[in-house]
């Protein structure tokens, strides 16, 4: 088992490993009281809820665990699921020193912890991440949400989780096309701010895609490290933070304007959209003279080796997206603010970015 520690205020550890689903002791550790709510949802919970429950029980016999779970999918990241959330707290009678376990991917956690930071204001919650994007990004550095229509993650809250407990053995039954997506933000950590990793993933593309467990376990250790020590140094997202949303400006509006992606649709997922994202990001950075051309080819390349798409999909009207980017959190005073790059390895903050440049890629 790797662990990784996100230090700052509250403090928190990040085990990688098979069997963690299992360990009912070290699951239970960070369980205060007896109220405890599992949160899935319907593609995950079939397969591994039942193994939480026992392991929690063998643990501690006296608790009260009720369960919630969402249809599978980003179009569940809904006001109206967060609230059934709570509804699932009440009927539970949790008290403030409650438990919500977020059993799933990064929809599944980041509604969960969003419930958690809003019931009683603020109660704990323990992360069980079980794609591999919610492994190596969404469990990780407190940051909680639902959608609205007029965009992604508009509503929410940041708030750490007490452990994430990454239990690689479920990766086993992830489809392929949810480890690509996964991979894109691996990938993410790379191209901002770590040249030798992005060239370390070229090289394990197979073992990756073939889902080799050392290699993968590898990939969440280092992505998970490279979140830690960002989180630590700008928990609230004042500066540096910002980094980690390469791509995703535009991913965002990609993803909103499409209507969000669901295992019934063909619509991109999250993943699929920062794919793309990044590569559009990179490409500005070309255009406005900052960065290399032959890094935007490197990262093209490296995203396409690992079967990710890199260009937006067909019938997406550019100034409709541009609408949807002016959304973003990260804008000041209705100003573009956009994360750019120098090239592999060198992303920065970018204000006021002209949108004409913007609609030219
Ligand atoms: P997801 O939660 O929708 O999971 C993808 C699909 O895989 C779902 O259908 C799910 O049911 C299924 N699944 C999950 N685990 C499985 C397993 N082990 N075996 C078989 N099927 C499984 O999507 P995601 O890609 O995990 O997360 C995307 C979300 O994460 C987006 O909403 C995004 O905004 C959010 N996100 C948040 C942060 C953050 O910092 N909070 C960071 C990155 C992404
Ligand atoms: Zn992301």
């Amino acid at each position: 088992m790797k662990t990784v520690h996100v230090n700052g205020p509250v403090p928190y550890p990040i085990h990688i490993g098979p069997g963690l689903l299992d360990d009912g002791q070290r699951l239970a550790a960070r369980v205060r009281g007896r109220h405890l709510l599992l949160v899935s949802d319907t593609n995950v919970a079939p397969r591994y809820a039942a193994r939480v429950r026992d392991a929690l029980l063998g643990a501690r016999p006296d608790l009260q665990i009720g369960q919630y779970l969402l249809p599978a999918g980003e179009s569940s990241k809904t006001i109206e699921q967060f609230a059934a959330v709570i509804a699932a707290l009440a009927d539970l009678g949790a008290s403030r020193d409650a438990c919500v376990v977020a059993l799933g991917g990064g929809v599944v956690g980041d509604l969960a912890g969003f419930a958690a930071a809003c019931w009683m204001r603020g109660v704990d919650c323990v992360q069980l991440p079980t794609t591999l994007l919610s492994m190596v990004d969404s469990s990780v550095g407190g940051k909680t949400a639902v959608d609205i229509a007029q965009g992604k993650n508009l509503v929410g809250a940041f708030h750490p989780p007490r452990a994430v407990l990454a239990d690689t053995g479920v990766l086993a039954t992830l489809p392929l096309r949810e480890v690509r997506a996964g991979l894109a933000e691996v990938i993410k950590y790379g191209a901002l701010g770590d040249a030798a990793f992005f060239d370390w993933l070229g090289e394990h593309q197979r073992a990756l895609l073939d889902g080799d467990a050392d290699a993968l376990a590898e990939a969440i250790a280092r992505s998970c490290q490279h979140k830690a020590d960002i989180v630590e140094r700008d928990p609230l997202e004042r500066g540096e933070r910002a980094l980690l949303n390469l791509g995703h400006t535009f991913g965002h509006a990609i993803e909103t304007e499409q209507g969000y992606g669901h295992p019934d649709n063909d619509n991109l997922n999250h993943g699929e959209a920062v794919a793309v994202g990044m590569v559009l990001a990179a490409e500005l950075s070309t255009r406005l003279g900052m960065a290399p051309a032959q890094d935007v080819q490197a990262l093209r390349g490296l995203l396409a080796g690992f079967g990710l798409p890199v260009t937006v999909p067909a019938g997406l009207d550019p100034q409709a997206l541009l609408a949807r980017m002016r959304l973003d959190k990260k804008n000041i005073a209705g100003r573009l603010r956009l994360v750019l790059w120098r090239g592999i390895g060198q992303a920065l903050v970018v204000p006021d970015v002209d949108e004409d440049q913007v609609l030219a890629v």
